[in-house]
């Protein structure tokens, strides 16, 4: 056991590292998730999601490294408690329902177990599962719901509990848009009612950032970035993660005397001022990354439209400039045609330089 000042921790995970027959899935990862936090991990196929939620919930012994919850520690290489033993909801790609248990019944045995009256548990189920569109297949035994619907089940069994750690692993893949944004508006709640923290697996870049207090960023297993939504949208630590993180243009430009918080940037001759961190490099040819909202059409610099994306709220124009292409998005319908010489600005952006002071690290990310 470990003195209290550490409970605010429903999860860390120290250096853990998991192998499959000597394929590394998950490499010395530190991470902790506070009571009542939700942390995403956001990373593409093969990268080591499901490997490391599979660790925490107890199907999978650590390599190397330590598994604890709340202040307990649950694995190490050489003893690791059964799953039943860890206070841990798990949603994961495969639903396992009990095969004789009504959708009803799922939902409402967790409820049950928390101690509520048999009326009351079934009439939350309903509840949970009208929430999720499913409440007339309240009967149904799992042989008699199609995928998506078992799916939904299991989220909804999973909302009912209440456990101090909640794991999902990419839950909505199977989910059309609405009952998505339905699942994670309740949990967003149940999370905020309930203390329990959360691990959500995705590859989707803006259901990580849209749901997520802080993304844990993996790539072939390894912790990249942690920080939070913003952190990870604004201040990449490299192409790739700006690229993972959403629409990303890079340009190449001169930058001059950098300080608060400003610089002033070369583009074709043209000088201008934009927001940058104060540690921008002052030389030729710094790759500068600009997010959509970062540019503006109109303004002192030149460039051609290569292509104008109608995307219903907003326009995607991208425009040819003498330093790259930048992505920029402007509310309302297209404003310019394709080929046509237009007049855009800079205001902000953040160097791609390989710098060891944005390196992961549970430590230096302050969310309180
Ligand atoms: P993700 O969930 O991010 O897609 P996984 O954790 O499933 O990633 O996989 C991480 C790595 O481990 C991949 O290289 C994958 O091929 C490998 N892997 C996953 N499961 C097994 C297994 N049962 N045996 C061997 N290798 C595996
Ligand atoms: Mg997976």
């Amino acid at each position: 056991m470990r003195p209290d000042a550490t409970s605010t921790d429903v999860l860390e995970l120290r250096d853990l590292t998991v192998d499959y027959d000597g394929v590394r899935a998950v490499d010395r990862v530190s991470l902790r998730v506070r009571r009542g936090e939700v942390v995403a991990l956001l990373g593409p196929s093969g990268s080591g999601k499901s490997t490391l939620l599979h660790t925490v919930a107890g199907f999978l012994p650590p390599t190397r490294g330590e598994v604890w919850l709340k202040g307990r520690r649950v694995a190490t290489p050489e003893r690791a408690e059964p799953p039943e033993g860890r206070d841990v909801a798990v949603v994961f790609q495969s639903y396992a329902l009990w095969p004789h248990m009504s959708a009803l019944d799922t939902v409402a045995y967790p409820i049950r177990r928390k101690g509520s009256s048999r009326r009351a548990a079934r009439d939350e189920a309903l509840e949970l599962l009208d929430r999720l569109h499913i409440a007339h297949l309240a009967d149904r035994r799992p042989a008699e719901l199609s995928g998506g619907e078992q799916q939904r089940v299991g989220l909804a069994r999973a909302l009912a509990r209440q456990a101090s750690l909640y794991l999902f692993d990419e839950p909505t893949a199977h989910l059309d848009t609405h009952v998505r944004g339905v699942f994670l508006d309740e949990l967003v709640v149940r999370r905020e009612a309930s203390g329990g923290g959360g691990l959500y697996a995705t590859h989707d870049a803006e259901e990580a950032l849209g749901l997520a207090d802080r993304v844990a960023l993996l790539d072939a297993g390894r912790l990249v970035q942690l920080g939070t939504p913003q952190q990870l949208y604004s201040e990449p630590v490299d192409l790739w993660a700006a690229r993972l993180t959403g629409p990303a243009s890079v340009l190449e430009a001169s930058v001059r005397d950098a300080r608060d918080g400003r610089c002033s940037v070369i583009i074709d001759g043209t000088v201008v001022t934009v927001e940058a961190p104060a540690d921008t490099p002052v030389r030729d040819a710094v790759p500068l990354l600009v997010r959509p909202g970062w540019a503006r059409l109109g303004g002192e610099l030149t460039g051609r439209l290569q292509s104008v994306r109608f995307r219903g709220p907003h326009c995607d124009y991208s425009v040819e400039t003498a330093s790259g292409n930048v992505l920029i998005r402007e509310p309302g319908p297209p404003r310019h045609a394709a080929g046509t010489d237009v007049r855009w600005t800079l205001k902000r952006t953040w160097p791609m330089i390989p710098a060891s002071r944005y390196q992961a690290s549970d430590k230096d990310v302050d969310v309180s």
